[in-house]
């Protein structure tokens, strides 16, 4: 008889050393972001605190995703579904609505204002706000809020990560503008083929210039390179950078015809895998005044 009591310990003992680790993971806020560079805010404001999804992971393109199964799985067991909103996430609405989920959604753009996209996208709202740091303090603090109103024990770290990453995004807005005060005005031009530095143009004073009608989702094609090329000389534009690179001899004529140099990638939709050159948002947005700082600077 000496061996049940024993035992009945010992089950008590494995129970108490499991208890507060399920406890702990019980309390961990539920949340999913809708792509990668907001993951990375949503991770900077929330820290352990939160247990975060992303849906569009690194290098995706969240224009266009198709949804899986598992993403109506976790939405459907999340408190927090934040999304950029202004139309970014044409798929997302119908997603959470298709879970039955109660989760809240956070828009993360919410104050900001928004701008209208260039050329052939001028009816539209553009939704590239985080292309502005000013815009990503106003995310960060979306999110922040969203995060204590939810989970109102653990607002202190909230507020805390948040001043802390706010902060950062300060130093950040700094760097760009003293990289962009780098370049001569008469060169702060760029010819892109995705029309999504809106935000970053009106924030910096650096112009991006998209011809219109080229696809962002295919290499250009001889016709896209004249046309490139009739845009960069009509505008004297110094440099091009072109989301898809494609035929290496086509991009070469841009230069030999126009003399404009042709720029390394610009980061805009998504970041990288921990690898890659902007595995967080404060990373993308350094690559990128350093590539245009090394390419407009004579
Ligand atoms: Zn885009």
């Amino acid at each position: 008889m000496r061996t049940i009591p024993q035992r009945i310990i010992a089950v008590a003992l494995l129970l108490g050393a499991l208890a507060p680790n399920a406890h702990a993971a019980e309390q961990k806020l539920r949340v999913v972001a809708s792509f990668s560079v907001l993951a990375d805010l949503v991770r900077n404001v929330g820290g352990d605190r939160i247990e975060l999804t992303t849906l569009v992971g690194p290098d995706g393109d969240a224009h266009v995703y198709s949804p899986t199964p598992q993403d109506a799985k976790t939405i459907a067991a999340s408190s927090l579904v934040v999304i950029n909103g202004l139309g970014f996430e044409g798929w997302l609405p119908r997603l959470v609505e298709s879970t039955g989920s109660r989760a809240t959604v956070v828009e993360a753009t919410k104050g900001i204002t928004p701008r209208h996209g260039e050329g052939a996208n001028a009816d539209k709202i553009d939704p590239h706000a985080w292309q502005s740091v000013a815009n990503v303090k106003i995310y960060v603090s979306n999110i922040r809020d969203a995060f204590v109103n939810a989970d109102a024990a653990g607002s202190s770290i909230y507020n805390a990560n948040a001043s802390a990453y706010l902060q950062q995004l300060d130093a950040l807005d700094r760097e760009i503008r003293s990289g962009v005060a780098v370049i001569p005005a008469a060169r702060r031009q760029v010819v892109t083929t995705h029309d999504a530095f809106g935000y970053f143009a009106d924030a910096y004073g650096i112009s991006f210039v998209a011809p219109q009608g080229i696809s962002t989702d295919t290499e250009p094609t001889a016709k896209d390179i004249a046309a490139i090329i009739l845009l960069v000389r009509a505008a004297h534009v110094p440099a091009v950078f072109l989301e898809k690179l494609g035929d290496g001899r086509l991009i070469g004529r841009i230069a030999a015809e126009t003399g404009a140099k042709i720029g390394g990638t610009l980061f805009s939709d998504s970041l990288t895998g921990p690898g890659g050159a902007a595995p967080t948002y404060i990373q993308m947005m350094n690559h990128n005044i350093r590539e245009l700082t090394r390419v407009l600077v004579d």
